[in-house]
């Protein structure tokens, strides 16, 4: 199946990927769109990064316009898709990460009807979905966070159109300076993304001050499980993740007392 050929089209290049057929779903009617229905934003699989990042509904989210924007370059945004991304689940791809900080589902649709998914059953490994062969993906709902609920998502890269070095999700809930909530999510650090329940519980219940973020982002760094490849060593990737989780934490706090923050990731 093809959908925005970001991924899949290098892979058949590279002769990784060798289909004797190709399904283009660009031709499925009504498969691109962003909807608020109810508590979610419900988007189309065939939806492009870039018109979420132009979205003012996908906006109410901003971790989401946070991961919309930063993907690669404009042209991979133009043709990229969130539910090709999802679907490739590649352990370096940016919506993963994000949207499991929030409560994500999937309507995945095969022959024998449609079924939802959570975005956590969904991710079974790198490279590898819940899917079967004959199942596709044809819509992301997205649960819109409560008042006093934000976040944020940063990503360390070497330059705009590559994958990023490490990333950092981060999504909290605040009571006046009490965090009730808290979600914090690692990208690119290990075949999935993962999640930090120990950064977590150390910033829930407790107001956040400079040494519980610190204490949370020495807890991602050892909870990170990174392989060392052409964008850095483990090291080095270990000592990016913690210095992004305490960036996004900080932000999202911010963000969740109603300020307005502009985030944009970093760039080596
Ligand atoms: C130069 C470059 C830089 C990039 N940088 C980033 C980055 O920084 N961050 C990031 O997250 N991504 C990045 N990407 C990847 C990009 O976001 C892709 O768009 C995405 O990974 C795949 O989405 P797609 O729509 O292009 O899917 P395709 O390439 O068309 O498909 C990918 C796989 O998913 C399957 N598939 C597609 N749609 C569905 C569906 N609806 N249901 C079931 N299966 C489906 C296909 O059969 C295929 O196996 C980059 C790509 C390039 C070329």
């Amino acid at each position: 199946m093809l959908a925005g050929g970001q991924s899949l089209i290098p892979l058949m290049k590279l002769r990784f990927a060798n289909p004797q057929h190709l399904v283009d779903l660009n031709f499925v009617p009504r498969s691109s769109y962003i909807r608020k229905k109810d508590d979610a934003l419900h988007f189309g699989a065939l939806t492009r990064h870039a018109e979420i990042e132009k979205s003012s509904a996908a906006a109410k989210i901003p971790i989401v316009h946070d991961c919309a924007a930063g993907i690669a370059d404009v042209q991979v945004r133009n043709r990229g898709t969130i539910g090709g991304s999802l679907a490739e689940a590649d352990p370096s791809g940016d919506w993963a990460t994000v949207l499991l900080s929030l409560a994500t589902e999937l309507r995945c649709l095969g022959p024998n009807g449609e079924r939802t998914l959570t975005l956590e059953a969904f991710i079974k490994d790198a490279y590898t979905t819940a899917l079967s062969h004959d199942e596709l993906v044809s819509e992301v709902v997205v649960k819109i966070p409560a008042k006093g609920s934000a976040g944020a998502y940063i990503a360390f890269k070497r330059a705009a159109p590559v994958y990023p070095t490490a990333s950092a999700a981060v999504q909290l809930s605040m009571e006046g300076d009490t965090c009730t909530e808290a979600a914090i999510l690692l990208g690119c650090v290990g075949l999935t993304p993962i999640r930090v329940r120990e950064a977590e519980s150390v910033l829930q219940g407790k107001s956040i001050d400079d040494r519980a973020i610190e204490s949370a982002a020495e807890a991602a760094r050892a909870a990170a499980d990174p392989q060392p490849d052409m964008r850095g060593s483990a090291e080095y990737k270990r000592a990016a993740v913690g210095g992004l989780g305490k960036r996004a934490i900080n932000i999202a706090r911010r963000r969740a007392r109603g300020e307005k923050v502009e985030v944009s990731h970093i760039y080596a």
